[in-house]
């Protein structure tokens, strides 16, 4: 047990139907039916190849968010990654499904097809309607499967932060335990807001802004960080808060993005917690398609700031090597532009430069670290981005709290 949390050390599968719930949301080429990335279907291989080893008859449970795609290339790029047979079915719950899974026999794997396509599953996604675990456990999805099966694992800490039948309903009725991927991930994250080695410094960048604060305000408040690095629209913003100018172009892009009572915010956190936030010392415009920097208080007074400048990116450096943990969300700046992806590289690579143990999450974080080629540096790379910036936000994931629920539930014959 870690955590309260069952993991995959302790249940039996052998001759058992495991149900196990996955986060293989990628985005799809809708004209193809190809899959455009495949880091998550890689990342819950351990946790699928173990169980199939170890002689479950392993059922899988997965969304597809990204243009509402069946889990059907999914299937054979799990069975590619595996090499052995991964079946699929056009079927969540019904009987057709229910006839595949009565099938299995030890060792092999079928997954089911998009559990969006179950309205529940569905409702509560995009209405945010609130099902206590104990309802979810009598939605169709659940009342359906769970009967069928023995154990109920998850191995979806990217969807952690999700309230779902097919993520917290299972636990009420079923064995639970977390897979490999879960273990490790909610293990990383924690490492980071319980015993982080000191000093410990957030970067924060991106264009998240309400998660960033959020996170910033609870993570100061609770002592885990001891600086904060800031950057890209977050750096901006604390500018702004600041008094500094950062050039109309910028203002209008917060005020545009609806970011504007976020700079009063700033100005709060920078009163109450001031000496552990900096700001950028110089910030980067593009004109006529050059890069050009200027030091704050120095910049020009119509431009928009597309990234943070070289002093800023060697002081970051300097604070980043001398870390103990680096926690990371978020690019210095719009790193998708040559122009103005100086601070993304430069910061990413102290990044993997620093002896810290280092944590990265979030989309487009993660698409930087790929774009320098900076993966194997990494200490840390999370897939969950959502359920990372909850659970540093303070907030209970709801998977815990229905993984602890099912690891409290006996395993049958044992
Ligand atoms: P992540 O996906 O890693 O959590 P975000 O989604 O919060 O990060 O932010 C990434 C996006 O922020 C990128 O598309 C990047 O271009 C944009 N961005 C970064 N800096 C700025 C800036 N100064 N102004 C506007 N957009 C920015
Ligand atoms: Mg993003």
């Amino acid at each position: 047990m870690r955590f309260g949390i069952r993991t995959l050390d302790e249940v039996s599968v052998r001759g058992k139907t495991v149900l196990c719930r996955v986060d293989i949301n990628q985005p799809v080429d809708r004209a193809t039916g190809t899959l455009k990335s495949i880091n998550r279907i890689r990342a819950c291989v351990p946790t699928v190849r173990e169980l199939a080893d170890k002689g479950a008859k392993l059922v899988l449970l997965a969304h597809q968010y990204k243009n509402y795609y069946s889990t059907k290339p999914h299937a054979a790029v799990l069975t590619q990654l595996l090499g052995r047979e991964v079946k699929w079915i056009d079927d969540v719950c019904g009987p057709a499904a229910r006839e595949a899974i009565r099938g299995l026999r030890e060792g092999e794997i079928l997954l089911l097809d998009n559990v969006r396509f179950v309205a529940e599953e569905q409702t509560l996604f995009e209405q945010k309607l609130r099902l206590s675990h104990v309802e979810q456990a009598k939605t169709q999805v659940v009342e359906k499967l769970a009967p069928l099966a023995d154990l109920y694992v998850c191995d979806a800490f990217a969807a952690a932060h999700r309230d779902q039948p097919s993520l917290c309903g299972f636990e009420q009725v079923l064995p639970s335990a977390m897979g490999r991927l879960f273990e490790q991930e909610y293990c990383a994250v924690s490492q980071v807001m319980e015993q982080p080695e000191r000093p410990c410094v957030f970067v924060l960048g991106g264009a998240k802004i309400a998660d960033a604060f959020q996170m910033m305000e609870t993570v100061l408040s609770r002592g885990v960080a001891d600086t904060i690095l800031t950057g890209g629209l977050v750096g901006n913003i604390f500018l702004a808060a600041a008094g500094s100018g950062i050039g109309q172009g910028s203002l209008d892009f917060i005020y545009k993005s609806n970011y504007g009572e976020f700079i009063e915010k700033a100005k709060t956190l920078y009163m109450r917690y001031g000496g552990k936030i900096q700001l950028p010392k110089d910030l980067a415009w593009v004109k006529d398609g050059k890069r050009q920097e200027a030091l704050v208080g120095e910049i020009p007074a119509e431009i928009a700031a597309v990234d943070v400048g070289y002093w800023t990116a060697k002081t970051y450096r300097e604070a980043i090597l001398s870390a103990g943990t680096v926690f990371v969300n978020g690019p210095m700046g719009v790193f998708e532009q040559v122009a103005s992806e100086y601070g993304t590289k430069a910061v990413w690579q102290a990044i993997a430069d620093t002896e810290g143990y280092t944590v990265l999450g979030g989309g487009d974080s993660i698409t930087a670290t790929e774009k320098y080629e900076l993966t194997e540096k990494m200490g840390y790379i999370c897939t969950g981005g959502g359920a990372l910036i909850r659970f540093l936000s303070g907030e209970e994931l709801p998977v815990v709290r229905a993984l602890r629920h099912g690891s409290a539930i006996p395993e049958k014959g044992a």
